[in-house]
């Protein structure tokens, strides 16, 4: 079940798009301000945030903006009160995906909604799981479950695997430790954050290449990591 993430400090649209969400088959998680809402991202890593400009605490642009800052790819659909051109292009500007003007019938927002999740799936499977990926002088074979390097077979642990692998189908996506966790090691995973670092570290040794040399696997300072 998707989980959608309102941010809204209305009561009567956020019930009204919470009641809605249910009923049409998705998770829905409410906060009334900026601040919680940011948190709530942190926590329940939703798959869409539907998000407010006006809100106590903390406004839609920022918490747009500090998201993305952070690496935080989660699809946002920003609900504008004013129907103001600079709203729209400012929300876009932000990193939001969409945004509908208020007010909207709830049909036509879940139809964005729905749209947006299918946008998002749609550049997920761009790269078939199944295709050898090829980066410069690294090849990646996900049917031999193989790492080439220069030639060189590169003899790496299933867990390492997944991870370039996965790092590479989402070549220039900056991910965050507790992305990799989640779409690497799976949501039920309590691990530390440290753990990816350390897989990384395993694998540039393996490749031969130290963290300044690697220009496959770069470390965002602050933000994680993505493939060049
Ligand atoms: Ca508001």
């Amino acid at each position: 079940m998707k989980k959608v993430l309102i941010i809204e400090d209305e009561p009567n649209i956020r019930e009204l798009i919470l009641y809605n969400l249910e009923a049409n088959g998705f998770r829905g998680i409410g906060a009334d301000d900026g601040i919680m809402g940011i948190t709530l991202v942190h926590i329940e890593k939703p798959d869409l945030i539907l998000l407010d400009i006006m809100l106590p605490g903390k406004n839609g642009y920022d918490i747009c903006k500090e998201l993305r800052g952070e690496g935080n790819q989660t699809p946002i659909i920003m609900l504008t009160a004013k129907s103001d051109e600079i709203d729209k292009v400012l929300g876009l500007e932000f990193g939001a995906d969409d945004y509908i003007t208020k007010p909207f019938g709830i049909r036509e927002l879940m139809a964005r909604i729905n749209a947006v999740l299918r946008r998002v799936e749609e550049k997920e499977i761009q790269i078939a799981p199944g295709t050898t990926i090829i980066i410069d002088e690294l090849t990646i074979d996900p049917e031999r479950h193989q790492v080439s390097f220069r030639g060189e077979k590169v003899e790496l642990t299933s867990r390492e695997f997944d991870l370039i692998h996965f790092l590479s189908r989402n070549r220039g996506v900056v991910f965050t430790r507790d992305q990799l966790l989640d779409k690497v090691w799976g949501i039920d995973y309590a691990g530390e954050t440290r753990t990816v670092d350390v897989h990384i570290r395993y694998i540039r040794r393996k490749l031969g290449l130290s963290e300044q040399e690697d220009r496959y696997i770069q470390t965002i300072r602050g933000k994680g990591y993505k493939m060049a």
